[in-house]
């Protein structure tokens, strides 16, 4: 234990709402501990954005104390008290229970139900890393520190709480957790945690693709996605999670997709640190592009025609994909428009532009292709042209698309095609991007 003098988590730094369930739990005779991230985070000196209570009151008592409580799940059965827009999140002491008795259950090693309660030192051992398991006690403001979490924290370590093996096998997603609270905190992961990866991670196929696609919201939209993608790399897991992703960057000898898809996360990180919105779309679109673009290009070159191939790829990348992780389709449409509109910024003619320029997704569309810079020197400067079209009044714009061809910035493969292949297109309404002529081969530029 930890008396107050000697730890530097103040109350200043706890949500409000955090505070009144402590304390009304504490006042009606209950234990009540922060715990988890936000003590790690307050004794690392961060700002948790949420706050975990852990209680031996049990959920229907703390839905007793708290009128603006719900009680949640089945699986682990939790409270939650709800004060505007803050959540705070309450579960009771778990026990380690025998199996078989109560309200826990294993399906081959893994949790499937665990609503067994017990003391709060049963309850250090089930959380995943020590520096997880460090309460705050509101009864004393005292730090309580069963599985030497505060060792670890100073040494900056993710230790797993009893034995690796038995410990993933209970729930795979604590690999995940592993990797995300490394990237996060800047944390190394002990050889003792991070050793069973290579043997268990094929065990994420276990795990439910809905938490695995609250798990990537995690990784990738709260600051530090290219630290995450690093450390999947490294450990192994990403073939787990983004199988897609993984084998395309296998084939990426010049480090072109390498570069896209750290561009582009490095870029979410920096919106997300500067309070700018961000979508899941685009993150997937940068993710699943490698694998998207050689499966297209592989069809296209088989004949398939272009808007066809494109189609069939996205198709097929996010079949694989959303079995994995549960993308809602929301995203995964948008993430489809994002990449079905690349091969229209290749095209020159006024009407075309216009239409792209109008287009609900071109923000992102436009962001997407500036990060293709590196593929290419012609796409770095189709990316440029793009930037500058941009800053023309729409009068400036339709004298610059009146021009000759080669006249344009893009130069000439870019506008020349497009202007070559514009005839045939105009003749068939509503067949967008059918028309292509099938005597020059797929060239790169129609696979783009
Ligand atoms: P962050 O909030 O930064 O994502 P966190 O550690 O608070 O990190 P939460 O998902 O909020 O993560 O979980 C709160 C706490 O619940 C954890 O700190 C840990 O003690 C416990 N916990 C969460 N997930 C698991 C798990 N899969 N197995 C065991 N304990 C877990
Ligand atoms: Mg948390």
């Amino acid at each position: 234990m930890i008396p107050r003098a000697q730890h530097n988590v103040s109350r200043k730094h706890i949500s409000r709402g955090a505070l009144r369930v402590l304390y009304g739990l504490h006042e009606h005779g209950f234990r009540a501990c922060l715990v988890g991230g936000a003590v790690r985070d307050l004794l690392l000196g961060g700002h948790p954005k949420d706050f975990d209570v852990a209680t031996n009151a049990t959920p229907e008592e703390v839905k007793h104390i708290f009128r603006n409580c719900r009680l949640i799940g089945r699986r682990f059965r939790l409270a939650h008290v709800l004060f505007g827009p803050e959540v705070v999140e309450v579960a009771t002491f778990r026990g380690a229970g025998v199996e078989g008795e109560g309200d826990r259950h294993l399906v081959e090693g893994r949790i499937v139900r665990d609503n067994v309660w017990g003391s709060i030192e049963e309850d250090a051992l089930r959380r995943d890393f020590r520096v997880n398991a460090l309460y705050y006690d509101i009864a004393d403001y005292s730090i309580i520190d069963f599985v030497g979490g505060m060792s670890d924290l100073e040494q900056r370590k993710l230790h797993l709480i009893g034995d690796p093996e038995q410990r993933y096998r209970e729930d795979p997603v604590r690999m995940l957790r592993a990797a995300r609270l490394a990237a996060k905190l800047q944390f190394t992961i002990d050889p003792s945690a991070s050793e069973p990866f290579a043997r268990l991670g094929h065990l994420l196929g276990d795990a439910s693709p809905a938490r695995l696609f609250d798990e990537t919201m995690k990784l990738f939209m709260t600051g530090h996605g290219l630290a995450s993608f690093r450390k999947l790399e490294d450990s192994g897991l990403l073939k787990h999670l983004f199988a897609g992703t993984a084998r395309a960057l296998a084939r990426d000898e010049h480090g072109a997709l390498r570069s896209l898809i750290e561009a582009g996360l490095a870029g979410t990180d920096a919106r997300v640190v500067q309070g700018k919105p961000v979508t899941p779309a685009f993150l997937f679109a940068v993710l699943l592009w490698g694998e998207v673009y050689s499966l297209a290009r592989g069809m296209q070159s088989e004949g398939v025609e272009r808007a066809l191939a494109w189609q069939r790829a996205a198709h097929q990348v996010m079949a694989e994909q959303t079995a994995r992780v549960a993308i809602p389709r929301r995203f995964s449409y948008a993430m489809e428009e994002i990449w079905a509109q690349q091969p229209r910024f290749a095209e020159r003619s006024k009407k075309r532009v216009f239409r792209l320029l109008a287009h609900p997704r071109f923000r992102a569309a436009y962001d997407f292709l500036l990060l293709r810079a590196a593929e290419s020197e012609e796409m770095r400067e189709r990316g440029e042209w793009w930037t500058r079209v941009q800053t023309l009044s729409p009068e400036e714009l339709s004298v610059e698309l009146s021009k000759p061809v080669s006249a344009n910035a893009a130069g000439s493969a870019t506008g020349g095609e497009a202007a070559a292949a514009l005839p045939k297109r105009r003749r068939r309404r509503g067949g967008r991007g059918r028309g292509k002529s099938k005597a020059a081969g797929p060239s790169s530029e129609e696979m783009s």
